[in-house]
């Protein structure tokens, strides 16, 4: 036990995705007790296909003694193979020696992986409470009531409830809404003995009509996954309302003259294909309000186009529970956090963004200069390896400065 008597100890954390239960675990080794409220009534472990986990954020996930599960039932990542329409090689992202850029893991098991650990540490989580109002009629003391009727109470509300946050909505209502990128994600997975494994590579391809990559395990399953430009401003639940059978037309028809084997590996996936609208956020210019404070996607969520939000939703984790055990002042300890990651954040939101923006080439001309720019692009962030955003450790054991 960390925690000194008059440090706050019980905290209360909205959203079991992937901040909630890091937070969790961070707080419990230093002395503070929480309970994780989620949204959702029972477990799905299959939603939400794959993502790419980097080496920063697999960083965190050792920090917890997580990282083996990871390594183990993930697909190592080096480097990502750009291709255009054509199959002429752009160029490579990542290096194909050293230590790997990340792993690539189906979704549901890194959520297992935090679940489990957090109730084997005797972290409680609570489904089905979608929360509803937040209270805080005492300074140091927060109310939360849930759709379900329930109340509960606490030292502190940290919120962890992803890009659609409910408490930065009830919390700072003046905050920017997420902003759509004009892109939807939709992928699945296959098993195919014609298309070549190839160790450590991911294949990305600009198509002549959209977007497209792919990785083969060595057990020969296809993890593939694809971005196109889709009008409006839809939500997830809206894409999920058009039938399976005509997603599947669609996509069919999107990569149909496409190089192998973009078509084949569409054309032979037989399980459900995933769909997903893609935003991101505008900076929120403060992250904290007495005792509520915002982590992850709820309050810097951004596209997943540089593969870095699951990790920085651990980063977070792990700063913040840091500056909570050393900074005995709720508030300062919250303004202390966002001091420290706001500045990170920030670069790797652009980042992505900027990669997105190269995604929505479609006519001739657009086509012509990412064609020509984007092997200098590629060469030139190279050079460093991206090593500012995967090799960013934070130290457990340092204290939090103030
Ligand atoms: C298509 C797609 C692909 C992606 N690919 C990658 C990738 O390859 N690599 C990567 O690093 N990142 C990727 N991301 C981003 C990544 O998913 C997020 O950055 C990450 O999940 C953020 O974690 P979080 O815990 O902040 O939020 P979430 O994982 O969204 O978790 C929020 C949780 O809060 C719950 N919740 C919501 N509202 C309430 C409420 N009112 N009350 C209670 N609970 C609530 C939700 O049910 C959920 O369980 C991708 C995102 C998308 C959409």
């Amino acid at each position: 036990m960390e925690n000194a008597s008059n440090r706050p100890n019980k905290a209360l954390i909205i959203g079991c995705g992937i901040a909630g239960p890091a937070t969790a675990l961070f707080l419990k080794r230093a002395g503070i007790d929480s309970v994780i409220y989620e949204a959702d009534e029972q477990i799905d472990d299959y939603a939400g296909l794959f993502l790419n986990l980097a080496r920063n954020g697999l960083q965190v996930l050792k920090e917890l003694g997580l990282d083996e599960q990871i390594r183990q039932e993930g697909i190592e990542l080096h480097t990502m193979k750009m291709l255009n329409g054509k199959g002429k090689l752009l160029g490579h992202v990542g290096q194909t020696s050293g230590e790997p850029q990340g792993y690539t893991i189906k979704r549901g098991i890194l959520h297992k992986v935090l679940r489990e650990e957090a109730l084997r540490q005797g972290i409680s989580i609570e489904y089905g409470k979608k929360l509803k109002g937040i209270e805080r009629n005492e300074p140091d003391r927060v109310k939360v009531s849930f759709e379900d009727g329930t109340v509960v109470s606490g030292d502190m509300l940290i919120g962890c409830d992803g890009i659609h946050s409910r408490v930065r909505r009830i919390v700072m209502p003046s905050a920017p809404a997420p902003s759509y990128t004009g892109l939807i994600s939709f992928g699945g997975f296959l098993h195919s003995n014609t298309i070549p494994y190839e160790r450590g590579i991911q294949t990305m391809v600009f198509g002549k009509r959209a977007f497209f990559g792919y990785l083969v395990r060595n057990s020969k399953e296809v993890y593939w996954f694809g971005n196109m430009n889709y009008p409006g401003q839809p939500s997830r639940r809206e894409l999920q309302s058009i039938p399976q059978a005509e997603w599947l037309r669609t996509i069919n028809g999107l990569y149909a003259n496409d190089i192998a084997p973009l078509p084949e590996i569409v054309r032979s996936t037989k399980e459900e294909i995933g769909v997903f609208p893609i935003y991101d956020m505008p900076p929120i210019p403060v992250w904290h309000d007495k005792s509520v404070v915002l982590l992850g996607d709820a309050v810097h969520a951004t596209s997943p186009n540089a593969g870095q939000g699951v990790s920085l939703a651990l980063e977070d984790a792990i700063v913040l529970a840091r500056c909570i055990r050393d900074i005995p002042d709720v508030q300062l300890a919250f303004s202390e956090f966002q001091k420290f990651r706001r500045d990170r954040v920030e670069r790797i939101v652009q980042y992505s963004r900027r990669i997105g923006q190269r995604k929505h080439a479609t006519n001739p001309v657009q086509v012509f200069f990412r064609d020509l720019m984007l092997p200098l692009f590629l060469k030139s962030a190279n050079k460093d390896s991206h090593g500012w955003m995967y090799d960013y450790k934070v130290d457990w054991s340092e204290k939090a400065a103030l």
